[in-house]
Protein backbone atom coordinates (compact mmCIF):
# COMPACT_ATOMS: atom_id res chain seq x y z
CA UNK A 1 0.00 0.00 0.00
CA UNK A 2 1.34 3.61 -1.04
CA UNK A 3 0.92 6.32 1.22
CA UNK A 4 0.42 10.02 0.84
CA UNK A 5 3.72 10.51 1.53
CA UNK A 6 4.88 8.01 -0.91
CA UNK A 7 5.94 5.40 1.75
CA UNK A 8 5.69 1.80 0.85
CA UNK A 9 4.04 -0.31 3.67
CA UNK A 10 4.42 -4.02 3.69
CA UNK A 11 2.63 -4.71 6.95
CA UNK A 12 1.25 -3.02 10.06
CA UNK A 13 3.74 -4.83 12.17
CA UNK A 14 6.99 -6.32 12.44
CA UNK A 15 5.78 -8.75 14.22
CA UNK A 16 3.19 -10.06 11.75
CA UNK A 17 3.97 -10.99 8.34
CA UNK A 18 2.31 -9.24 5.39
CA UNK A 19 0.68 -12.29 4.08
CA UNK A 20 -0.80 -13.03 7.61
CA UNK A 21 -4.66 -13.66 7.50
CA UNK A 22 -7.05 -10.14 8.72
CA UNK A 23 -9.02 -11.20 11.41
CA UNK A 24 -11.89 -9.18 12.15
CA UNK A 25 -14.29 -10.74 14.66
CA UNK A 26 -14.41 -13.44 16.67
CA UNK A 27 -18.04 -15.36 18.73
CA UNK A 28 -17.54 -18.15 20.92
CA UNK A 29 -14.74 -20.56 20.70
CA UNK A 30 -14.65 -19.25 16.92
CA UNK A 31 -12.92 -16.53 15.03
CA UNK A 32 -13.05 -14.92 11.27
CA UNK A 33 -10.88 -13.30 8.74
CA UNK A 34 -12.09 -10.57 6.33
CA UNK A 35 -12.46 -13.40 3.54
CA UNK A 36 -15.44 -15.07 5.95
CA UNK A 37 -13.17 -17.83 6.87
CA UNK A 38 -13.88 -19.37 10.22
CA UNK A 39 -11.46 -20.52 12.74
CA UNK A 40 -12.03 -22.80 15.99
CA UNK A 41 -9.28 -21.08 18.88
CA UNK A 42 -7.75 -24.42 20.20
CA UNK A 43 -5.22 -21.99 21.84
CA UNK A 44 -6.87 -19.01 23.63
CA UNK A 45 -4.94 -16.59 20.89
CA UNK A 46 -2.30 -16.31 23.28
CA UNK A 47 -3.57 -18.84 25.64
CA UNK A 48 -5.77 -15.58 27.33
CA UNK A 49 -9.34 -15.67 26.05
CA UNK A 50 -10.41 -18.38 28.67
CA UNK A 51 -13.76 -17.02 28.05
CA UNK A 52 -14.12 -17.13 24.49
CA UNK A 53 -14.62 -14.37 21.88
CA UNK A 54 -18.06 -12.97 22.84
CA UNK A 55 -18.85 -12.98 26.52
CA UNK A 56 -21.70 -10.75 26.86
CA UNK A 57 -20.95 -10.01 30.57
CA UNK A 58 -17.95 -8.78 30.18
CA UNK A 59 -18.55 -6.82 27.40
CA UNK A 60 -21.40 -4.78 29.26
CA UNK A 61 -19.15 -4.21 32.04
CA UNK A 62 -16.71 -2.76 29.49
CA UNK A 63 -19.29 -0.67 27.73
CA UNK A 64 -20.92 0.04 31.43
CA UNK A 65 -17.44 1.34 32.69
CA UNK A 66 -16.64 3.34 29.41
CA UNK A 67 -20.08 5.01 30.01
CA UNK A 68 -19.57 5.85 33.99
CA UNK A 69 -15.88 7.54 33.30
CA UNK A 70 -12.90 5.51 31.58
CA UNK A 71 -10.63 8.50 32.33
CA UNK A 72 -10.72 8.39 36.41
CA UNK A 73 -6.57 7.85 37.04
CA UNK A 74 -5.93 7.52 40.42
CA UNK A 75 -6.33 3.89 41.32
CA UNK A 76 -5.93 4.56 44.74
CA UNK A 77 -9.66 5.73 44.93
CA UNK A 78 -11.23 4.46 42.29
CA UNK A 79 -14.35 1.98 44.01
CA UNK A 80 -13.56 -0.60 40.77
CA UNK A 81 -10.21 -1.13 41.72
CA UNK A 82 -10.77 -1.85 45.19
CA UNK A 83 -13.61 -4.20 44.26
CA UNK A 84 -11.29 -5.96 42.42
CA UNK A 85 -8.63 -6.24 44.36
CA UNK A 86 -11.50 -7.58 47.42
CA UNK A 87 -12.62 -10.24 44.96
CA UNK A 88 -9.08 -10.88 43.50
CA UNK A 89 -8.49 -11.79 47.24
CA UNK A 90 -11.25 -14.55 47.57
CA UNK A 91 -9.43 -16.57 44.84
CA UNK A 92 -6.00 -16.00 45.53
CA UNK A 93 -4.33 -18.83 47.70
CA UNK A 94 -3.34 -18.46 50.85
CA UNK A 95 -2.37 -14.76 52.39
CA UNK A 96 -1.67 -13.25 49.06
CA UNK A 97 -4.51 -10.50 49.79
CA UNK A 98 -3.04 -7.08 48.65
CA UNK A 99 -2.64 -6.47 45.14
CA UNK A 100 -0.69 -3.94 42.89
CA UNK A 101 -2.35 -4.15 39.05
CA UNK A 102 -0.45 -2.96 36.21
CA UNK A 103 -0.87 -3.78 32.06
CA UNK A 104 0.63 -6.73 31.41
CA UNK A 105 2.54 -10.07 33.05
CA UNK A 106 5.57 -8.45 32.24
CA UNK A 107 4.83 -5.45 34.26
CA UNK A 108 3.47 -7.91 37.38
CA UNK A 109 6.59 -9.56 37.15
CA UNK A 110 8.89 -6.72 37.20
CA UNK A 111 6.79 -5.65 40.13
CA UNK A 112 7.44 -8.57 41.79
CA UNK A 113 11.24 -8.76 41.66
CA UNK A 114 11.26 -5.47 43.07
CA UNK A 115 9.08 -6.10 45.84
CA UNK A 116 11.57 -9.06 46.78
CA UNK A 117 14.55 -7.05 46.47
CA UNK A 118 13.35 -4.02 48.56
CA UNK A 119 11.82 -6.51 51.00
CA UNK A 120 15.27 -8.97 51.37
CA UNK A 121 17.52 -6.29 50.34
CA UNK A 122 19.53 -8.52 48.07
CA UNK A 123 20.10 -8.56 44.75
CA UNK A 124 20.15 -12.26 43.02
CA UNK A 125 16.97 -13.52 41.30
CA UNK A 126 17.07 -17.60 40.16
CA UNK A 127 15.18 -18.42 37.62
CA UNK A 128 14.80 -21.33 35.33
CA UNK A 129 15.34 -21.73 31.67
CA UNK A 130 12.68 -23.21 30.20
CA UNK A 131 10.54 -20.23 31.31
CA UNK A 132 9.13 -17.01 30.07
CA UNK A 133 8.31 -14.02 32.21
CA UNK A 134 7.78 -11.02 29.70
CA UNK A 135 9.37 -8.81 27.14
CA UNK A 136 10.45 -5.65 29.18
CA UNK A 137 13.96 -5.57 30.19
CA UNK A 138 13.71 -7.36 33.53
CA UNK A 139 11.18 -9.50 32.90
CA UNK A 140 13.21 -10.62 29.74
CA UNK A 141 16.14 -11.24 32.24
CA UNK A 142 14.81 -13.60 34.11
CA UNK A 143 13.08 -15.57 30.81
CA UNK A 144 15.42 -18.62 30.40
CA UNK A 145 14.22 -19.76 26.94
CA UNK A 146 16.08 -18.41 23.80
CA UNK A 147 13.50 -15.60 23.36
CA UNK A 148 16.23 -13.61 25.78
CA UNK A 149 18.85 -14.15 23.33
CA UNK A 150 18.07 -10.44 21.95
CA UNK A 151 18.27 -8.75 25.26
CA UNK A 152 21.35 -10.11 26.34
CA UNK A 153 23.10 -8.84 28.64
CA UNK A 154 19.95 -7.69 30.38
CA UNK A 155 19.70 -6.85 34.03
CA UNK A 156 22.48 -7.89 36.02
CA UNK A 157 22.09 -10.45 39.18
CA UNK A 158 20.23 -13.33 37.35
CA UNK A 159 21.13 -16.93 38.02
CA UNK A 160 19.36 -19.67 36.28
CA UNK A 161 18.77 -23.14 37.38
CA UNK A 162 17.76 -26.39 35.48
CA UNK A 163 14.31 -27.55 35.08
CA UNK A 164 11.95 -30.49 36.31
CA UNK A 165 11.60 -31.21 32.65
CA UNK A 166 10.91 -35.13 33.14
CA UNK A 167 10.51 -36.23 29.40
CA UNK A 168 13.87 -34.76 28.79
CA UNK A 169 15.83 -34.69 32.15
CA UNK A 170 18.51 -32.18 31.98
CA UNK A 171 20.05 -34.43 35.15
CA UNK A 172 19.84 -37.91 33.29
CA UNK A 173 16.41 -38.33 35.99
CA UNK A 174 18.27 -40.17 38.49
CA UNK A 175 16.61 -41.43 41.18
CA UNK A 176 15.69 -39.51 43.56
CA UNK A 177 16.28 -36.52 40.80
CA UNK A 178 18.01 -33.54 42.47
CA UNK A 179 16.47 -31.46 39.42
CA UNK A 180 13.12 -32.71 39.47
CA UNK A 181 12.30 -32.91 43.04
CA UNK A 182 13.56 -29.59 43.28
CA UNK A 183 15.36 -28.18 46.54
CA UNK A 184 17.96 -30.28 46.48
CA UNK A 185 19.23 -28.50 43.21
CA UNK A 186 18.34 -25.22 44.30
CA UNK A 187 20.41 -26.06 47.71
CA UNK A 188 23.49 -27.01 45.42
CA UNK A 189 23.14 -23.39 43.76
CA UNK A 190 22.59 -21.40 46.63
CA UNK A 191 25.84 -23.01 47.97
CA UNK A 192 27.72 -21.03 44.75
CA UNK A 193 25.83 -18.25 44.74
CA UNK A 194 24.85 -17.37 48.56
CA UNK A 195 21.81 -17.67 49.88
CA UNK A 196 22.26 -14.45 51.92
CA UNK A 197 23.00 -12.44 48.45
CA UNK A 198 19.56 -14.22 46.54
CA UNK A 199 16.06 -12.47 47.18
CA UNK A 200 13.77 -14.97 44.80
CA UNK A 201 13.18 -17.31 43.09
CA UNK A 202 10.42 -17.35 40.00
CA UNK A 203 9.26 -19.93 38.33
CA UNK A 204 6.06 -21.18 36.33
CA UNK A 205 4.32 -23.68 38.70
CA UNK A 206 3.14 -25.06 35.28
CA UNK A 207 5.58 -23.77 32.40
CA UNK A 208 3.67 -22.34 30.16
CA UNK A 209 4.53 -21.10 26.50
CA UNK A 210 8.01 -22.96 27.07
CA UNK A 211 6.47 -26.07 26.83
CA UNK A 212 4.27 -27.16 28.90
CA UNK A 213 5.87 -28.83 31.63
CA UNK A 214 4.35 -30.26 34.67
CA UNK A 215 6.55 -30.56 37.76
CA UNK A 216 6.61 -33.87 39.70
CA UNK A 217 4.43 -34.10 42.77
CA UNK A 218 6.63 -32.53 45.63
CA UNK A 219 8.40 -30.41 43.62
CA UNK A 220 7.10 -27.23 44.42
CA UNK A 221 6.73 -27.92 48.07
CA UNK A 222 10.65 -28.94 48.29
CA UNK A 223 11.41 -25.21 46.45
CA UNK A 224 8.97 -23.53 48.87
CA UNK A 225 10.95 -25.57 51.68
CA UNK A 226 14.35 -24.26 50.33
CA UNK A 227 13.33 -20.47 50.47
CA UNK A 228 12.15 -20.71 53.28
CA UNK A 229 15.45 -21.78 55.61
CA UNK A 230 17.39 -18.99 53.56
CA UNK A 231 14.84 -16.36 53.79
CA UNK A 232 13.85 -16.27 49.82
CA UNK A 233 10.99 -14.86 48.09
CA UNK A 234 9.46 -17.24 46.17
CA UNK A 235 7.76 -15.81 43.03
CA UNK A 236 4.91 -17.71 40.93
CA UNK A 237 4.21 -16.16 37.62
CA UNK A 238 0.58 -17.47 37.36
CA UNK A 239 -0.02 -15.28 34.23
CA UNK A 240 -0.66 -17.88 31.98
CA UNK A 241 -1.83 -20.65 34.28
CA UNK A 242 -4.07 -18.33 36.20
CA UNK A 243 -7.84 -18.34 36.43
CA UNK A 244 -8.73 -22.14 35.61
CA UNK A 245 -6.48 -22.76 32.77
CA UNK A 246 -4.82 -25.87 34.45
CA UNK A 247 -8.60 -27.15 36.45
CA UNK A 248 -7.83 -25.09 39.70
CA UNK A 249 -8.07 -21.42 39.78
CA UNK A 250 -4.14 -21.28 40.16
CA UNK A 251 -2.43 -24.24 39.31
CA UNK A 252 -0.41 -24.12 42.47
CA UNK A 253 -3.69 -24.81 44.39
CA UNK A 254 -3.28 -28.52 42.35
CA UNK A 255 0.24 -28.93 45.09
CA UNK A 256 -1.41 -26.86 47.96
CA UNK A 257 1.94 -24.72 47.71
CA UNK A 258 1.64 -20.42 48.71
CA UNK A 259 3.82 -18.45 47.15
CA UNK A 260 5.40 -15.07 48.88
CA UNK A 261 3.99 -13.17 45.10
CA UNK A 262 1.91 -14.46 42.58
CA UNK A 263 1.56 -12.69 39.42
CA UNK A 264 -1.38 -13.03 36.86
CA UNK A 265 -2.63 -11.29 33.76
CA UNK A 266 -3.61 -12.85 30.84
CA UNK A 267 -7.18 -14.92 31.98
CA UNK A 268 -7.71 -11.94 34.63
CA UNK A 269 -10.09 -10.28 32.42
CA UNK A 270 -9.55 -13.37 29.79
CA UNK A 271 -7.90 -11.07 27.25
CA UNK A 272 -10.93 -8.08 26.97
CA UNK A 273 -8.70 -5.41 28.48
CA UNK A 274 -5.02 -5.51 28.68
CA UNK A 275 -5.06 -5.98 32.88
CA UNK A 276 -2.20 -7.84 35.34
CA UNK A 277 -1.83 -8.48 39.11
CA UNK A 278 0.97 -9.07 41.62
CA UNK A 279 -0.53 -10.40 44.48
CA UNK A 280 1.68 -9.94 47.56
CA UNK A 281 1.26 -12.20 50.64
CA UNK A 282 0.02 -10.50 54.10
CA UNK A 283 4.10 -10.93 55.56
CA UNK A 284 4.97 -8.57 52.79
CA UNK A 285 2.31 -6.24 53.29
CA UNK A 286 3.16 -6.18 57.36
CA UNK A 287 6.32 -5.05 56.15
CA UNK A 288 4.67 -2.03 53.61
CA UNK A 289 2.96 -0.65 56.16
CA UNK A 290 5.84 0.83 57.35
CA UNK A 291 8.18 1.35 54.55
CA UNK A 292 6.74 3.40 51.21
CA UNK A 293 7.19 1.42 48.08
CA UNK A 294 7.20 3.47 45.12
CA UNK A 295 5.58 1.67 42.70
CA UNK A 296 2.62 2.66 39.98
CA UNK A 297 2.22 3.13 36.18
CA UNK A 298 -0.63 5.62 35.04
CA UNK A 299 -3.15 2.40 33.86
CA UNK A 300 -2.09 0.68 37.34
CA UNK A 301 -5.53 -0.45 37.55
CA UNK A 302 -6.96 1.38 34.76
CA UNK A 303 -10.86 1.36 35.76
CA UNK A 304 -12.31 -0.27 32.16
CA UNK A 305 -9.33 -3.19 32.67
CA UNK A 306 -10.89 -3.64 36.35
CA UNK A 307 -14.66 -3.50 35.73
CA UNK A 308 -13.68 -6.23 32.88
CA UNK A 309 -11.75 -8.67 35.79
CA UNK A 310 -14.87 -8.44 37.97
CA UNK A 311 -17.34 -9.11 35.20
CA UNK A 312 -14.44 -11.81 34.46
CA UNK A 313 -14.40 -13.16 38.01
CA UNK A 314 -18.29 -13.70 37.97
CA UNK A 315 -18.56 -15.49 34.66
CA UNK A 316 -15.81 -18.04 36.34
CA UNK A 317 -17.76 -18.43 39.11
CA UNK A 318 -21.53 -18.25 37.77
CA UNK A 319 -20.70 -20.73 35.46
CA UNK A 320 -18.66 -22.99 37.51
CA UNK A 321 -15.77 -22.80 34.07
CA UNK A 322 -12.91 -23.72 37.23
CA UNK A 323 -14.56 -27.11 37.60
CA UNK A 324 -15.84 -27.11 33.66
CA UNK A 325 -12.22 -26.74 33.17
CA UNK A 326 -10.92 -29.83 35.63
CA UNK A 327 -13.51 -31.89 34.36
CA UNK A 328 -12.15 -31.55 30.65
CA UNK A 329 -8.65 -32.67 31.48
CA UNK A 330 -9.54 -36.15 30.93
CA UNK A 331 -11.50 -35.35 28.11
CA UNK A 332 -8.73 -33.83 26.11
CA UNK A 333 -5.97 -35.78 27.61
CA UNK A 334 -7.96 -39.40 26.35
CA UNK A 335 -8.41 -37.08 22.39
CA UNK A 336 -4.92 -37.27 22.35
CA UNK A 337 -3.67 -40.34 23.73
CA UNK A 338 -5.59 -41.38 20.96
CA UNK A 339 -4.29 -39.11 17.97
CA UNK A 340 -0.35 -40.38 19.85
CA UNK A 341 -1.44 -44.00 18.79
CA UNK A 342 -2.06 -42.93 15.16
CA UNK A 343 0.99 -40.23 15.17
CA UNK A 344 4.61 -41.02 15.68
CA UNK A 345 5.67 -37.58 15.43
CA UNK A 346 3.76 -37.12 18.87
CA UNK A 347 6.30 -37.90 22.02
CA UNK A 348 4.94 -36.60 25.04
CA UNK A 349 1.72 -35.22 25.57
CA UNK A 350 1.66 -33.20 29.38
CA UNK A 351 -1.23 -31.48 31.13
CA UNK A 352 -4.28 -30.83 32.74
CA UNK A 353 -7.60 -28.99 32.44
CA UNK A 354 -7.65 -26.98 29.02
CA UNK A 355 -3.88 -26.60 29.36
CA UNK A 356 -1.97 -28.84 27.69
CA UNK A 357 1.02 -29.78 25.55
CA UNK A 358 2.02 -31.86 22.58
CA UNK A 359 5.27 -32.13 21.85
CA UNK A 360 6.31 -33.64 18.31
CA UNK A 361 9.76 -35.57 17.22
CA UNK A 362 11.56 -37.32 14.55
CA UNK A 363 11.92 -40.53 16.61
CA UNK A 364 10.07 -41.55 19.11
CA UNK A 365 12.89 -43.55 20.96
CA UNK A 366 15.79 -41.02 20.45
CA UNK A 367 13.08 -38.59 21.63
CA UNK A 368 15.04 -35.86 18.80
CA UNK A 369 13.04 -33.05 18.49
CA UNK A 370 11.14 -32.69 16.02
CA UNK A 371 12.60 -28.78 15.63
CA UNK A 372 15.32 -27.64 18.01
CA UNK A 373 14.41 -25.01 20.84
CA UNK A 374 15.70 -22.21 19.80
CA UNK A 375 13.98 -18.55 18.47
CA UNK A 376 13.58 -19.78 14.95
CA UNK A 377 12.01 -22.98 15.87
CA UNK A 378 8.93 -21.94 15.55
CA UNK A 379 9.10 -21.08 11.89
CA UNK A 380 11.36 -23.91 10.55
CA UNK A 381 9.76 -25.83 8.11
CA UNK A 382 8.04 -28.80 9.99
CA UNK A 383 6.32 -26.83 12.11
CA UNK A 384 5.43 -24.05 9.92
CA UNK A 385 4.14 -26.99 8.02
CA UNK A 386 1.74 -28.39 10.70
CA UNK A 387 0.77 -24.80 11.89
CA UNK A 388 -0.29 -23.74 8.30
CA UNK A 389 -2.20 -27.39 7.58
CA UNK A 390 -4.09 -26.85 10.97
CA UNK A 391 -5.09 -22.94 9.87
CA UNK A 392 -5.71 -23.63 6.56
CA UNK A 393 -8.15 -26.24 7.63
CA UNK A 394 -9.99 -24.12 10.10
CA UNK A 395 -7.93 -24.43 13.09
CA UNK A 396 -5.39 -22.27 15.03
CA UNK A 397 -3.15 -23.75 17.44
CA UNK A 398 -0.64 -22.00 18.66
CA UNK A 399 2.88 -23.34 18.77
CA UNK A 400 6.47 -22.54 19.91
CA UNK A 401 9.46 -24.88 19.10
CA UNK A 402 8.23 -28.09 19.01
CA UNK A 403 4.90 -27.88 21.29
CA UNK A 404 1.85 -27.29 20.42
CA UNK A 405 -0.40 -25.66 22.77
CA UNK A 406 -3.49 -26.98 23.00
CA UNK A 407 -5.34 -24.67 25.55
CA UNK A 408 -8.91 -23.92 24.34
CA UNK A 409 -11.41 -21.26 25.07
CA UNK A 410 -12.71 -23.09 29.04
CA UNK A 411 -16.09 -22.57 27.44
CA UNK A 412 -15.16 -24.93 24.43
CA UNK A 413 -17.84 -27.69 24.37
CA UNK A 414 -17.72 -31.14 23.58
CA UNK A 415 -18.65 -31.26 19.84
CA UNK A 416 -15.89 -28.01 19.10
CA UNK A 417 -13.22 -30.51 20.79
CA UNK A 418 -13.92 -33.16 18.56
CA UNK A 419 -14.15 -30.78 15.60
CA UNK A 420 -10.93 -29.40 16.73
CA UNK A 421 -9.59 -32.78 17.32
CA UNK A 422 -10.29 -34.04 13.96
CA UNK A 423 -8.42 -30.87 12.03
CA UNK A 424 -5.43 -31.99 14.17
CA UNK A 425 -5.20 -35.74 13.24
CA UNK A 426 -4.88 -34.26 10.02
CA UNK A 427 -2.14 -31.63 10.56
CA UNK A 428 -0.44 -34.15 12.57
CA UNK A 429 0.14 -36.22 9.68
CA UNK A 430 1.98 -33.12 8.07
CA UNK A 431 4.26 -33.87 11.27
CA UNK A 432 4.58 -37.74 10.43
CA UNK A 433 6.61 -37.09 7.44
CA UNK A 434 9.47 -36.09 9.12
CA UNK A 435 9.52 -39.13 11.52
N1 LIG B 1 4.63 -14.76 32.14
C1 LIG B 1 4.14 -15.79 31.45
C2 LIG B 1 4.15 -17.15 32.08
C3 LIG B 1 3.64 -15.62 30.17
O1 LIG B 1 3.17 -16.67 29.49
C4 LIG B 1 3.65 -14.32 29.61
C5 LIG B 1 3.15 -14.09 28.24
O2 LIG B 1 2.87 -14.97 27.49
C6 LIG B 1 4.17 -13.28 30.36
C7 LIG B 1 4.64 -13.51 31.64
C8 LIG B 1 4.21 -11.88 29.82
O3 LIG B 1 2.93 -11.34 29.82
P1 LIG B 1 2.64 -10.07 28.89
O4 LIG B 1 2.79 -10.52 27.49
O5 LIG B 1 1.23 -9.70 29.25
O6 LIG B 1 3.61 -9.02 29.28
Amino acid sequence: METARGKVIRSWSAQGGASAPRIVGGHGCHFQDAEGRSYLDFSSQMVNANLGHSCASVQDAVREQVGAGATLGRPWDLAVVHELADRLAEVTPGDLNTMFFAGSGAEANEAAIRLARARTGRSKVIARYRSYHGSSAGALSVTGDPRRWHGEPGVPGVVRMLDPYTYRCPAGHPSPCPVCSGGPHLEELLQYEGPENVAAVIVEPVTGSSGVVVPPDGYLRSLRETCDRHGIMLIFDEVMTGFGRTGTWFACDRWDVVPDILTCAKGLTAGYVPLAATAVSDRLTDWLADSVFPYGLTYSGHPVACAAAVAALDVYRRDGLIERAAALGPVIESHLRRLADRHPSIGDIRGSGCFWGLELVRDRTSREPLVPFNPDATAAEPMRRFSAAAFGAGLYVLTNGNVALIAPPLIISDAELEEGMAVLDKALSVADEYT
